[in-house]
């Protein structure tokens, strides 16, 4: 079973709901009665859950925003070797690294990039871009003073 977004939502929604039942079942408890204390508990017990709910949707916007990222492409202009970087040559419509000699059977290197994203790039400026491996070893060399996270 694999934790999906989805699934985390799914779990946030029946949590609520259970939270919101056990307020409503032990709202009124007229105090004096036997039963107060242990419904009070129980009440505490909904306070617990509350918070357990919040705990939940950190994880499932986490989530969402990881599945966003994996949907994302790289999209810069050219294509990369995802190992090697800016070291694809492109003749009669393939492409070839010049360094592990991968080839692809299109003009890789004349499309814009379908890799995933990898990385943030901030320039010195603030300028933040988000791109695939392979590009992220030419902006290391391009991009002086630039700071690079692994997303
Ligand atoms: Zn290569
Ligand atoms: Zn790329």
């Amino acid at each position: 079973m694999s934790v999906t977004a989805a699934r985390m939502r799914d779990l946030v929604s029946r949590a609520e709901a259970l939270t919101a039942e056990v307020r409503e079942v032990c709202g009124g408890a007229p105090s004096g009665s036997a039963e107060h204390e242990h419904i009070r508990a129980a009440r505490h017990a909904a306070d617990w859950l509350a918070r357990g709910v919040e705990d939940l949707e950190r994880a499932a916007a986490e989530l969402e925003r990881l599945e966003a990222l994996r949907d994302q492409v790289c999209g810069i202009g050219w294509g990369v070797c995802p190992e090697h970087g800016n070291t694809l040559r492109s003749s009669a419509g393939v492409a070839t690294c010049r360094v592990c000699e991968r080839s692809w059977s299109y003009d890789r290197l004349g499309q814009p990039c379908r890799e995933r994203v990898a990385w943030k790039v901030v320039d010195p400026g603030g300028t933040e871009t988000r791109m695939c491996g392979g590009h992220v070893l030419g902006a290391r060399a391009a991009m002086a003073g630039a700071s690079f996270t692994q997303l």
